[in-house]
């Protein structure tokens, strides 16, 4: 069995401004592409653009920036299409969304600013409502709730951190912990209990080669290694 890398990259703080392509042009829309700039996101939602005249603020919602193009003349200014060209390049993320690296495979990834911990790239995020295989077990497992905080801050109801079972040792402890449960229990009277497992230890079953597949036995009737609140 292998483990992705579990180590993120750090990103850098600020940009140096770049140029885009031009794509034949004119007016404020070339410039917005081959003038140098350097886009930020901002806290709020809107973005800082550097500019050799100048820094100004743009927000994209309002469809407003603060260049005197723009304040005098109402003018759908350079710094409002240079922001919207990387949105949409996905250079910076779109408003409500903030730049995050994946805790599984270090990826560079968007996520809404509400969320606070460890991010998930698309390809490695389970949503709840999904199926997915245990890796140590093959079980199968129903998610019950989005990704939360550090597998080495989350303590079960045993009192010992996610991060800390032996069967979770090959997994990051910085990754995020998911809630599942399994779903043999569902189809037994009794109580349905959650657990939690860091989130590389959950297979999605809709990426599973043909090969994965088979490796995923009927599920067993053992409990969880790390039993959580139910
Ligand atoms: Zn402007
Ligand atoms: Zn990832």
């Amino acid at each position: 069995m292998t483990h992705p890398a579990h180590t993120p990259a750090s990103l850098p703080a600020t940009r140096s401004k770049t140029t885009l392509p031009a794509a034949g042009t004119a007016g404020r829309s070339r410039r917005a592409r081959v003038e140098p700039m350097a886009v930020r996101p901002l806290r709020d939602g809107r973005y800082a653009v550097e500019t050799e005249g100048g820094t100004y603020v743009v927000d994209l919602d309002a469809n407003a920036c603060t260049c005197p193009d723009h304040q005098l003349r109402r003018a759908r200014c350079k710094h409002l299409r240079r922001v919207a060209l990387e949105v949409t390049a996905r250079l910076v993320p779109p408003p409500g969304k903030r730049t995050a690296v994946c805790a599984v495979c270090g990826g560079r990834t968007f996520v809404p600013t509400t969320v606070e911990g460890p991010a998930l790239c698309s390809r490695h995020a389970v949503r709840p409502g999904e199926v997915v295989a245990d890796r140590e077990t093959g079980d199968r497992l129903l998610v019950v709730a989005e990704a939360g905080a550090r597998a080495d801050r989350v303590a079960t109801d045993e009192g010992r951190l996610v991060a800390d079972y032996p069967s979770n040792a090959d997994y990051g402890a910085h990754e995020p912990v998911v809630r599942a449960v399994y779903v043999d229990s569902l189809r037994r009277d009794g109580e349905v209990r959650t657990y939690a497992f860091p989130a590389s230890r959950l297979r999605r079953l809709r990426d599973a080669t043909p090969a994965d597949a088979a490796d995923v036995g009927p599920s067993s009737t053992d409990a969880g290694p790390s039993a959580t609140t139910a």
